[in-house]
């Protein structure tokens, strides 16, 4: 709840008086109890305002200005307003013939919507588009510190495992780095009595948790870890964009439906820096952003998420199935999805496993980013997640090596991330170039690499080493009893086909829907399905179209 003192201030900002009065009613009208709102009739002025509100320490929820200024354009003042204000959503009003201007604008200054003008009736035109914008602001905005505090060392693999889950989950918190912070490390060994056990999660009401398991952290933090009610007709394994479509899908369309999480819901997409290709956003969506919106979406609907429990099997006792989670409870049900999507692949070279969570990382480890501020780092690959990951460490590191180990990027990335790489000055991208080894006393110090062309070894110094070399299928809780290809993709629709034949697990006289498996009503969706699309979208639209075949499949049982 924002408080009446230290309201969020909205600013909004035209030359045009009778409509600088128009917007300035409107924000009011509807969003008065939760902001306050700040006018301004010129960039100077306004800019003026919010030097201001900065000193003052207030807080800047929403730029929403006019594109078409004297002296300084709507996008020259959000451009001078960001550096202050980094969070604050930023909108455009503009004219038609402002489109291609605010367009340009997404990637320039990171808008995040541009408003056509009139915007009547605000009912429809303003107040959805700015609600949505200021959740999603207040989702992000952190004011003074009141939350969770996780104190550790900063290169310790627990204390990085931690961080992890807790970012997400989207839990904000504080870290407190133990090696940097002598009066926590006095307050700690004396509450204690002595020997601290790091990672240590500090809770507003006083309470810790010392080296927490992720489902010790789960159950502390009021997160769903156990199942509500004895039966379901849908069971999704795995918190992906395929596994939450369907459990918005299930959901509201009045199944009883669970979703089972190992870690939280977002999968591969969720630790996604900045999604640009998924249809609907055009400034982009950030993994984190997707995530929450899905599992709110979900929720929303009646669907139950449970979260840091791992699916370890899937059993058929017709006509349920039952799904066997990490803790031994079971799920019961008559339908279950598998989405699981994939797991990273290892890079086998010596010194690396040993300094994993101590400089070395996989995936993008947004979290980390404060770490390395101003240091040299390494990203491992040449595919879109490598390409987002350069680009995201690009703006908080001093410089970026990408090791690619092809000819160029042109083989495993999107044309648009190859041109935004070209364009960023502190990205080096070394072709033809693969890690032979790692070393480094306690945390990363330097990477081997090698030129398969030259032949040549050489060593690069780097602080830290983000490793994106492709994925496998996280598919072993399928057993003997749902098949999978020799990769470990599941199968699904005619290829459980043996000999041209159903399989003989096969039990009904209608062959297997297109995303079901080889045993009835277990059905397969998003990466780790054998033909699937391997993208944000194709995982969302197969998840979607599986809860009408669960529905052709109930009537059956
Ligand atoms: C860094 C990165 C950037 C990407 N950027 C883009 C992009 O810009 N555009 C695009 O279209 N695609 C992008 N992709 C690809 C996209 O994210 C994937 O195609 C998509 O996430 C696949 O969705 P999914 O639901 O099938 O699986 P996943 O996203 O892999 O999710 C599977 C989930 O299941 C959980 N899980 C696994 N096993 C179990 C188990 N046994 N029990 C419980 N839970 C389990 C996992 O923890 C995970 O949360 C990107 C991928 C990465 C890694």
């Amino acid at each position: 709840m924002i408080d009446g003192m230290s309201k969020p201030v909205l600013l909004t900002v035209d030359d045009d008086p009778e409509v600088l009065n128009a917007v300035e009613r409107d924000l009011r009208h509807h969003f008065r109890a939760d902001y306050r709102v700040v006018k301004a009739s010129s960039g100077a002025q306004a800019l003026d305002a919010v030097r201001q509100l900065k000193q003052r320490g207030a807080q800047i929820a929403l730029f929403l200005v006019d594109e078409r200024m004297p002296h300084m354009s709507g996008t020259q003042f959000l451009a001078e307003a960001t550096k202050l204000y980094p969070d604050a959503r930023r909108v455009l009003l503009t004219a038609y013939a402002d489109t291609e201007t605010a367009i340009a604008a997404i990637n320039k200054i990171g808008l995040h919507h541009y408003l056509l003008k009139p915007w009547e009736p605000p009912t429809e035109r303003l107040y959805p588009v700015l609600e949505d914008l200021l959740s999603d602001w207040f989702a992000h905005a952190r004011s003074d510190f009141e939350g969770i505090r996780v104190a550790g060392n900063a290169l310790s693999p627990a204390s990085y495992a931690l961080k992890d889950f807790l970012a997400a989950n989207q839990v904000p918190y504080q870290w407190i780095d133990m090696e940097n912070d002598a009066a926590v490390r006095a307050l700690l060994s004396g509450a204690s009595g002595g020997a601290v056990r790091l990672p240590m999660v500090l809770f507003p009401d006083g309470t810790t948790l010392a080296q927490p398991t992720s489902r010790e952290l789960a159950e502390k933090l009021g997160m769903q870890t156990r199942a509500q009610k004895p039966f379901y007709d849908l069971i999704v394994v795995g918190g992906g964009p395929a596994g939450l479509a369907a459990a918005v899908y299930g959901a509201s369309e009045g199944l009883r439906t669970i979703l089972v999480e190992q870690s939280a819901p977002g999968g591969q997409a969720g630790t996604s820096s900045n999604i640009e290709n998924y249809l609907g956003f055009p400034g982009g969506v950030t993994g984190a952003d997707l995530a929450r919106r899905a599992a709110t979406q979900a929720k929303r609907f009646g669907a139950e998420i449970i979260s840091a429990q791992e699916a370890v099997k899937i059993e058929r006792q017709d006509p349920y199935r039952k799904v066997i989670l990490s803790d031994g409870s079971e799920l019961t049900g008559y339908a279950v999805l598998i989405s699981p999507g994939m797991e990273v692949r290892r890079l086998e070279a010596p010194g690396v496993d040993e300094l994993i969570g101590a400089g070395i990382y996989y995936g993008a480890a947004l979290t980390e980013a404060a770490t390395y501020r101003g240091r040299d780092v390494i990203v491992v690959g040449g595919a879109n997640s490598a390409g987002q990951g350069a680009m995201f460490f690009s703006r908080h590191v001093r410089k970026v090596t990408m090791l690619v180990r092809g000819p160029d990027l042109t083989s495993g990335m999107s044309r648009y991330l190859i041109d935004r790489i070209q364009e960023t000055p502190n990205i080096e991208v070394l072709a033809n170039t693969s890690v032979v080894s790692a070393r480094g006393d306690g945390r990363l110090e330097a990477v081997t690499v090698k030129d398969s062309v030259s032949g040549q070894t050489r060593e690069l110094p780097a602080a830290a080493m983000f490793i994106f070399i492709g994925t496998a299928p996280r598919t072993a809780l399928c057993g003997d009893l749902v098949m999978r290809d020799q990769q470990g993709f599941v199968l699904t629709g005619r290829d459980v086909f043996v000999d041209g034949k159903r399989p003989a697990s096969w039990s009904l006289s209608r062959d297997p829907y297109l995303f079901e498996t080889n045993v009835p009503g277990i059905f397969a969706a998003g990466d780790a399905r054998l033909g699937s699309g391997k993208r944000v979208a194709a995982a969302v639209g197969e998840g979607s179209a599986t809860v009408s075949m669960v529905h052709q499949y109930l009537q059956t049982v």
